[in-house]
């Protein structure tokens, strides 16, 4: 497998920013995926694993690690039985393709989750009252210890949590579904996908969620809006003007634009409503917000 240098990792996000990759690599295998661990590790190089970079935001200097983007058969999805087997690095989109045209449902609600089956699991991405924890049976991990397979409980999945460290690699993700109607599974994930066109910007480069909704009456989305914050531009980021948990890539923009709008945000939404915002997109590279009141 080949290891390339000098790749930039913006083109592999939905926002659009961020600088290289130390080094990248596509392995297509557990077997590659290990081989270049030991690679890293002979470097002391850090790894991370990238999906469709659809929750990430890549620091403009670029990232010191490996980072990988499965490929290959890790990046494919198959039936069997009420089972959907799917590469860590396969498209919920092909999932769901897949997943239809075995008449299996349950997978409808990632219609509008633009990521993969392993980003998922890193996530517990969810939408619309239903998460991967739901769904999951089990992902194989691969580290620097070998690989295992997992259960939900022992990948400790809350909301938009799992507990697994940077460094692991979901390689493989098995989702137990139900037999269902493709027309019905059509007709629900049209239904979905409209309701997410009226409510988000989806037409624009984000990386969606920029923050978890807090313990609070109001989402973070809706707390952002109060303290007037969409269509708040900082350099080429702007809060968009459609749904203020969104930040949109306006114009050329780069992670520090997106940085001071997430600091800003975090700084009203804590002088208004007392709440502590924590952030659901996840950072790649020397990216960090300062403590509240610093
Ligand atoms: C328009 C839009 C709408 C969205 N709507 C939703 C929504 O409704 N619900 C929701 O939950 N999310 C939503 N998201 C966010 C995002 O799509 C999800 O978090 C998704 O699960 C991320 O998957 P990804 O493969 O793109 O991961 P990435 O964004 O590439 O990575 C996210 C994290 O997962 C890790 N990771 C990725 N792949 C692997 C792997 N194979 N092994 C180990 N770690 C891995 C990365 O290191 C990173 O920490 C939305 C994003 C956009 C742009």
């Amino acid at each position: 497998m080949k290891i390339e240098q000098g790749v930039r990792l913006g083109r592999y996000t939905t926002l659009g920013a961020g600088g290289e990759a130390r080094a990248f690599a596509k392995p297509t295998t557990a077997a590659e995926i290990a081989e270049a661990l030991a690679w890293a590790q002979e470097r002391e190089l850090p790894v991370v694993t990238i999906g469709l970079g659809s929750n990430l935001l890549v620091a403009d200097e670029g990232v010191e690690a490996l980072v990988f983007r499965l490929d290959g058969e890790l990046g494919s999805a198959e039936t069997e039985g009420d089972l959907l087997l799917a590469g860590g690095g396969a498209a919920n989109a092909v999932c769901l393709h897949r997943a239809r045209a075995a008449g299996l449902g349950g997978f409808e609600f990632a219609c509008a989750i633009p990521g993969t089956a392993g980003g998922g699991v890193r996530m517990n991405a969810g939408a619309y009252g239903s998460d991967w924890a739901e769904i999951l049976v089990r992902a194989l991990l691969v580290d620097e210890r070998g690989a295992r397979w997992l259960t939900p409980d022992e990948l400790g999945l809350s909301y938009r949590h799992s507990e697994l460290d940077q460094g692991q690699v979901v390689a493989r993700v098995e989702f137990r579904l139900e037999p269902r109607d493709p027309v019905e599974i059509k007709a629900k994930v049209a239904e979905l996908q409209a309701l997410r066109k009226a409510a988000q910007p989806t037409n624009k480069r984000t990386f969606g969620s920029v923050f978890k909704n807090p313990e609070h009456e109001l989402t973070a989305g809706l707390i952002l809006e109060a303290c007037g914050l969409k269509g708040h531009r900082i350099g080429g980021a702007q809060i968009s003007p459609r749904h203020a948990n969104f930040i949109e890539n306006a114009d050329g923009a780069r992670a520090a634009d997106a940085i001071a709008l997430m600091v800003e945000a975090r700084r009203r939404a804590y002088e208004q409503y007392g709440v502590e915002l924590e952030h659901e997109v996840q950072f790649v590279g020397p990216l960090e917000l300062p403590p509240l009141g610093s």
